[in-house]
């Protein structure tokens, strides 16, 4: 018998699988728990049971995470998939749901590394079917084979939306439109990072080529559009818009929204982390020192649950934060934790030279995720509308928590992380003030739904055999 375990790692993207395979070569013992049934997290999902024809269209970006995954499965850590972690208490016992059955495991360290979700964009109709993020649709691709049929209709900004664009339009779906959010000013405002981002051309070349491939495609290009609203009775039916003052339709089964992903934070805050504002992407992230080390003691956070860097920096940061593990367990000197580090620090820092200037042209647009149409739905869960949220506001409630209390927004299934956001910004409209000055909501354990045999089926696990 063993006393649980040395590192518990909570993901198995990038993040968590670099993380794990540095730790568990240098002599820890390793579980990693991972809610999807498959390793690779959101970009190399699916990865090692893709179809030979689809490796075309998903390119190197996605197969270059084949040497990672390998790396960890020949690791010998171990690996529990559909286990969804639901708490991390102050003596790390970890908490997961697998099937019908809650277990717990005692961890002496634990590393988050949960990724990110895209932004909700709550624009008026987003709550129906025929509504979905970018992002989804290929996850669907990479896991079920999955290809929306008939026209498309795809709307926002971000790199991740011209890649889905440039995946459909290998998959042969037609689309009506692009609809690009974006805003222009975020071109001028971008030039002083472009000498930085020269540091990683190859991105910007990948990023010119994808706008050239739906160029050729003759998909239609719409730039600086605003008030976008899903129609239809029901189902969806058309997309409305305006461009120049002009207000058009289009007729469509599919709308596909993105407005860049944000840190997934729900495990970091239930825990206690300390959170920062990053005012350029409008989001929350744990604050965390160069190891990854977290204010709560020995919880790490590594990848994008972290700050929103891609798969690369999420990969490096795992193995840092392995190395440290690694150190503070007590396994290597800090001299070695110092030497085995440093290729991928420099590595990391090369990588995110590209950030700031992609951060500054994709910032996302206030029109798209603060709702300004009083019946739109900001909680989908509880189906609270924005005029519920004034209304609450109007009488004096003046946070999140409070607005949560009064309307019911984040009590919901997702438990807020479809309105935690939303909510805190229509706040900071209403009342003047700045996005440190409303807060979050109070994340408490358990952070997603359990169910009934779940809660009756509590095994605590405290040594594991
Ligand atoms: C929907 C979506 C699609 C994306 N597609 C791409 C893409 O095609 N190309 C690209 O460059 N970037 C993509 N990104 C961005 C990309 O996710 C990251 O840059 C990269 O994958 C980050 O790696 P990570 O290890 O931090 O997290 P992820 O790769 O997101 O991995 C996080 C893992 O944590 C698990 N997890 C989350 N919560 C829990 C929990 N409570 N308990 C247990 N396990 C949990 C998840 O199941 C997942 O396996 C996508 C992002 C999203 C949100």
């Amino acid at each position: 018998m063993n006393q649980g375990f040395d590192l518990v790692i909570v993901g198995a993207g990038p993040g968590g699988l670099a993380a794990a395979v540095t730790a568990k070569s240098a002599g820890m013992s390793v579980l990693v728990l991972n809610e999807q049934e498959h390793v690779g997290g959101q970009i190399y999902h699916s990865l090692e049971h893709v179809r030979e024809e689809n490796k075309a269209t998903l390119g190197e970006d996605y197969l270059c995470g084949q040497k990672l995954i390998s790396e960890f499965r020949s690791s010998a850590a171990e690996y529990i998939q559909g286990a969804t972690v639901l708490d991390i208490d102050p003596n790390r016992y970890v908490c997961y749901a697998k099937g019908e059955k809650t277990y717990s495991v005692k961890a002496k360290q634990v590393i988050i590394s949960t990724g990110s979700m895209e932004r909700p964009v709550p624009i008026p109709g987003w709550t129906k079917p025929g509504v979905m993020g970018a992002a989804s649709v290929d996850v669907l691709f990479k896991q079920a084979d999955l290809v929306p049929s008939g026209n498309v209709v795809l709307a926002g900004s971000g790199p991740l939306l011209l890649l889905v664009a440039c995946h459909l339009v290998d998959n042969g779906v037609k689309i009506s439109a692009i609809l690009d959010s974006s805003n222009y000013a975020n071109y001028a405002k971008s030039i002083p990072y472009l000498p930085g981002a020269m540091q990683k051309s190859d991105y910007l070349i990948k990023g010119l080529q994808m706008l050239w491939k739906i160029r050729k495609s003759g998909v239609k290009f719409i730039h600086g559009v605003k008030n976008i609203e899903a129609l239809g009775d029901g189902q969806l039916s058309s997309v409305k818009y305006t461009k120049n003052g002009k207000t058009r339709e289009i007729q469509t089964g599919l709308l596909l929204l993105h407005e860049g992903v944000v840190p997934n934070t729900q495990l970091s805050r239930a825990i206690g982390c300390e959170h920062e504002w990053y005012d350029m992407h409008r989001y929350w992230k744990p604050v965390i020192d160069e190891w990854g080390q977290s204010s709560v003691e020995s919880v790490s956070l590594v990848g994008d649950c972290s700050g929103v860097y891609g798969a690369k920096v999420a990969e490096y940061s795992g193995y840092i934060a392995g190395l440290n593990v690694a150190f503070q367990t007590g396994l290597i000197t800090e001299n070695e934790r110092s030497v085995k580090a440093s290729p991928h620090f420099l590595a990391k820092k090369k990588e995110m030279t590209i950030r700031p200037f992609i951060d500054s042209v994709y910032r996302p647009n206030r029109g798209m995720y603060v709702p300004d149409t009083p019946e739109t739905i900001v909680c989908r869960c509880e189906e609270v509308k924005l005029r519920d949220i004034q209304a609450a506001i109007d009488i004096g409630y003046n946070l999140p928590l409070t607005v949560k209390n009064e309307t019911r927004s984040g009590m919901g299934r997702c438990q807020g992380r479809m309105c935690g956001l939303t909510i805190a910004e229509i706040l900071v409209d209403e009342l003047d003030k700045s996005p440190e000055e409303i807060g979050y909501y109070s994340v408490r354990p358990m952070i997603k739904p359990v169910t009934l045999a779940q809660l009756g089926n509590m095994s605590i696990t405290k040594n594991q055999s």
